[in-house]
């Protein structure tokens, strides 16, 4: 039994659950939440409500994007040249990407890596509209801007087998990025340089 009322435990409970949070720092949240004389629960209750509802994924390179929007900001930006896909984990490593200023051309989210050991497949991620868009659009070269990790590394490969055959130059970002790190904690320098020194995926 909890020696805190109900309401204090649910919301550490809750809180515990959300990554880099342990129980300790989910107790500081939930008292500072409960202590704080300014409208901060109440703005926080507002944006969850309708986070998901409210959000959905583009339909052409699946970042997230409005829910009444078909595409996302970056596909709908004329200025951005159509001649380079750069192909991510994940949503948030655009924004990774995007804080370099470095990359002007389109994105594609596959929502996550081949992992055999958590049987997550090719047909589990967003690689056949990837393809169907390399076949069908102006793209000249895909980077392959997956992590530098283990399953990475293997779904850059994977996609390499699938994307050479189409006659499209396919390039990795240049190691220099942590092995087993993430994109979206790399700084700006660092990817910066991943970015201008890819490589060639021959
Ligand atoms: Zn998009």
């Amino acid at each position: 039994m909890s020696i805190l009322p109900a309401p204090i435990q649910n919301l550490i409970n809750a809180l515990e659950r959300l990554p880099g949070i342990g129980p300790k720092s989910a107790s500081r949240l939930a008292f500072f939440l409960l202590r704080t004389q300014d409208d901060l629960s109440d703005q926080l209750v507002n944006a969850l409500t309708g986070l998901k509802t409210s959000t959905g994924s583009c339909k052409l390179c699946y970042n997230i994007t409005l829910a009444t929007q078909e595409v996302c900001e970056i596909c709908d930006d004329e200025r951005r040249a159509d001649g380079t896909i750069c192909v991510v984990e994940d949503a948030l490593d655009i924004l990774a990407l995007e804080r370099t200023g470095g990359f002007h051309g389109r994105y594609h989210v596959l929502q996550g890596v081949l992992s055999p050991i958590e049987g997550v497949g090719p047909d589990d991620l967003r690689i056949k509209p990837l393809l169907e868009r390399v076949r069908s659009g102006e793209a000249r070269e895909v980077i392959l801007a997956t992590n530098p990790s283990m399953e990475g590394d293997a779904t850059a490969l994977y996609l390499r087998q699938q994307i050479l055959p189409l006659g499209v130059r396919v390039t990795r970002l240049a190691r220099g990025l942590p092995m087993g790190g993430d994109l979206e904690y790399a700084d700006q320098n660092t990817l910066l340089r991943a970015l201008a020194g890819r490589q060639e995926m021959q």
